[in-house]
């Protein structure tokens, strides 16, 4: 069975996305089945890996509300080792609609269940909020990875966020656990980043991967191209940290 991780931040735009593509992206390359379950609306992690929106028949909004399984929603992306479950604005609906539904946090579980057997890594982009989509996910997954940027208000966001993924724990499900938290963007020459650094070192050392993302345009970049990092720029900075991330987190899982 696959070890599934929901990458998980309410906060938009701290590196969800480019976490759980390059991450996917480089387990694939290390030789493992890997499936990326876009669970965002905006359908940044589709792009990224290069399936175009518009060709998109069956995505994850038709998976959650059942009228699709898993496997009939997956496409084959031209990487290593990677498939996916595309996302298309029509998933902004799916919170809704997952109202009428009976044990409607369970709804993403359920379907992945059905094809776990075939990878061995789920990974799930998280839409920026705790929602039922996020719920969903989390009631899916094995772990969660925390992508966050040392700013000013992040560690706030991280008790919040701590707080309901020990709700979802307690009601949906008892072996989720925090695979690790994952540093972004980070630039060791701002004085804020440094501090919040110390702090989540204090706090969450445990769980704090040891492999730090930094920020690289190459990372930025590669998503115009439809490529993760990894086979963009293999030798960018930022992919070579993601490398370094996944093999982490192998040894994590
Ligand atoms: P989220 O999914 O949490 O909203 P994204 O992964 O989409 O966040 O990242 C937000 C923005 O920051 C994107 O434009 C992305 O390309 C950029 N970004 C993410 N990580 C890095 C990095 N390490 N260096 C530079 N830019 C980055
Ligand atoms: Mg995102």
């Amino acid at each position: 069975m696959a070890y599934t991780i929901a990458f998980a931040n309410q906060k938009g735009g701290v590196g969800k996305t480019t976490s759980a593509v390059n991450i996917s992206a480089c387990l694939g390359a290390l030789g493992k089945r890997v499936l990326l379950v876009d669970l965002d609306p905006q359908g940044n992690a589709t792009s990224a890996v290069g399936v175009n929106k518009r060709d998109v028949r069956r995505s994850v909004y038709d998976v959650v509300i059942g009228q699709s399984g898993a496997a009939e929603a997956t496409v084959r992306t031209k990487w290593d080792g990677l498939s996916l479950i595309p996302s298309t604005i029509s998933l902004a609906g799916a919170e809704i609609d997952l109202i009428e539904l009976d044990r409607r946090e369970r709804a993403l579980k359920k379907a992945l269940d059905k094809v776990s057997g075939e990878y061995d890594v789920i990974a799930v982009d998280c839409p920026p909020s705790l929602g039922l989509l996020t719920v969903n996910a989390l009631t899916a997954a094995n772990g969660v990875v925390i992508p966050m940027q040392c700013e000013y208000f992040a560690l706030e966001g991280l008790t919040q966020l701590m707080v309901s993924i020990k709700k979802v724990k307690q009601l949906y499900n008892p072996s989720l656990v925090i695979t690790g938290i994952l540093v972004t963007m980070y630039n060791g020459r701002l004085n804020l980043s440094v501090q919040v650094m110390d702090e989540l070192k204090k706090y969450y050392a445990d769980k704090l991967f040891s492999t730090v993302i930094t920020r690289n345009v190459r990372l930025t970049e590669a998503p115009s191209y439809g490529a993760p990092a990894y086979h963009y720029d293999r030798n960018s900075k930022g992919s070579q940290a993601y490398l370094e991330v996944s093999k982490e987190l192998l040894g994590r899982v």
